[in-house]
């Protein structure tokens, strides 16, 4: 190596990086982007074995069976973990698009439960190990719909703020400890299951979310911002980055056609 040729990481060099709702979308990318930087990354989600097709095609990858709104599958996750370096809360998701008159109780709590609860639970469970090694980070994947509202997003609006507000409240109270904090707030993200879920399994209205849109966003463009704030000097720390594509000025705003 020449002088001030900076080493190439050595696979786990930067420790420990856990990722969870890793077997699609964003945390896949996340996965898959984070091992290349050169941490050992702990996939988590329920669907085992998409996780499983991920350890066994990215090397310094490992699978382990998660379920966010459950304590138990959460004290297993953390007792297979000694230090833990980068947290990357990324299980989420919106259910429905009922205007809040219309809404079901049953999925605003299914997108509490999970993007809400979970991300405490989780948070709450590995704390300790964050602070065990040199120095942790948290990062939470929210949504611009946890700084914006708009008409049928009630429920998905309401747990990303709670989302957000989680962000900055432990920001707060882990000040002066070696644990940094960032949200990160992707708008529209093209990935296989995001809109498939929230319109409940309904794949033509799925497309037509992105229909027209000259470039969505793609996974692996938050796994990229992901990787910038959790590859900074441990002294900075990126409060908040609020992606969208060039179409995309609002939730409700949005270029469908060529742009330019
Ligand atoms: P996705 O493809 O639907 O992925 C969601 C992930 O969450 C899956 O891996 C799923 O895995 C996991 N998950 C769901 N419930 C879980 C549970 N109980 N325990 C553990 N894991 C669970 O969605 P995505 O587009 O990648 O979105 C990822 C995150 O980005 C979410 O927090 C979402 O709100 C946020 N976001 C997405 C967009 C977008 O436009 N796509 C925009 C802004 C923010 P299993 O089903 O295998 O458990």
């Amino acid at each position: 190596m020449t002088s001030g040729t900076p080493a190439t990481p050595s696979p786990t060099s930067r420790g420990t990086a856990v990722v969870t709702g890793a077997s699609s979308g964003i945390g896949a990318a996340t996965a898959r982007r984070l091992a290349a930087d050169g941490f050992a990354v702990v996939a988590a989600a329920r669907r085992r074995e998409r996780l499983d097709e991920l350890a066994a095609t990215v090397p310094g990858v490992r699978a382990v069976t998660l379920d966010v709104t459950s304590d138990d599958s959460v004290a297993e996750l953390v007792a297979s973990l000694n230090d833990v370096a980068v947290l990357v809360n990324n299980a989420g998701g919106a259910l429905g698009t009922e205007r809040v008159a219309d809404a079901a109780a049953d999925d605003w709590r299914w997108m509490y439960e999970v993007n809400v609860l979970g991300t405490l639970r989780v948070t709450q469970a590995l704390l300790p190990a964050l602070r065990a090694g040199a120095g942790g980070h948290v990062v939470m994947v929210g949504s611009i719909a946890g700084h914006l509202v708009y008409e049928g997003g009630g429920g998905y609006t309401a747990a990303k703020h709670a989302e957000t507000a989680l962000a900055e409240t432990l920001r707060l109270e882990l000040n002066g400890q070696p644990v940094r904090v960032t949200e990160v707030a992707p708008g529209m993200v093209h990935t296989e299951e995001f809109s498939l879920t929230r319109l409940r399994g309904d794949q033509a209205a799925a497309d037509k979310v992105y229909e027209g849109v000259e470039q969505p966003l793609v996974a692996d463009d938050i796994a990229d911002v992901i990787s910038f704030a959790v590859t900074r000097p441990a002294h900075v720390n990126v409060d908040l980055l609020v992606v969208k594509p060039i179409a995309q000025a609002a939730p409700y705003k949005v270029a469908r056609g060529p742009i330019g």
